[in-house]
């Protein structure tokens, strides 16, 4: 499928979700996830009208970035970061969607030529492979990090589980948000936590009615993906 048919598809589920639990489609942003597809097929997004996008590699990213037209994309760094490859990505990107150690906060705030966006990766769901914080341990983490001047974390982000069953994604949705809402209350000025990363091409309908602010979706958008 091309992505214009695709988009307009998304946008009618979105439109969809968005009228079901009472939200507003100016506060949904779509990261159109191009890490598995070509620079051709990313322009057609581009031309889309998608205006954010998302990489997971640096040197995917890299390799985009030095290729397309950075007057009209946001970008965001999706995967998980290395540290010695923080300086190749900090100061390009709209945000970083995977903060999960100090380790790596006290790198972006050394590179950085300003402040960063950072969401704040958890691992809601505890599954061994994934990335993110235990979410016990994210309103600890955000206080810690207030010493990096550098970096404000502007919301959270998770990886739902692979899974149809709709009442565990929605679960996790659900915790993410009001994680979000107990760290909101405190306050920080470096962590405004307006913002919720949260809802892939299978489950972003539900994250949406669960308060997603940003839904990032690869397959679903660009797919079927071809390198
Ligand atoms: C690949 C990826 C996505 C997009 O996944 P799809 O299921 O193809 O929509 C979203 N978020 C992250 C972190 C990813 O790595």
């Amino acid at each position: 499928m091309d992505v214009v048919t695709n988009l307009k598809e998304i946008n009618q589920k979105i439109d969809t979700a968005c009228k079901k639990s009472n939200r507003h489609l100016e506060d949904i942003t779509i990261i159109g996830v191009t890490k598995y597809v070509t620079i051709e097929r990313t322009r057609e997004a581009i031309q889309a009208g998608i205006t954010h996008l998302g990489e997971n590699r640096d040197d995917e990213f890299l390799r985009k970035y030095e290729q397309l037209n950075n007057d009209v994309i946001n970008w965001h760094f999706i995967g998980s970061l290395q540290s010695r490859k923080v300086r190749d990505v900090v100061n390009n990107v709209t945000a970083i969607h995977s903060l999960d150690r100090i380790s790596l906060a006290k790198e972006i705030n050394k590179r950085a030529t300003g402040i960063v966006d950072c969401f704040v990766q958890v691992n809601v769901s505890g599954e061994e492979a994934k990335h993110g914080l235990n979410p016990e341990n994210v309103l600890s983490f955000v206080e810690e990090i207030g010493k990096y001047e550098k970096v404000r974390v502007v919301g959270l982000m998770t990886m739902a589980p692979h899974t149809e069953d709709e009442n565990m994604l929605r679960a996790v949705f659900q915790n993410l948000a009001g994680l979000r809402d107990k760290l909101k209350e405190k306050r920080f000025p470096h962590a405004p936590a307006e913002f919720l990363s949260m809802g892939m091409s299978n489950d972003y309908k539900i994250a949406i009615e669960e308060g997603a602010t940003h839904i990032r979706i690869g397959s679903e958008l660009v797919g079927p993906y071809k390198k």
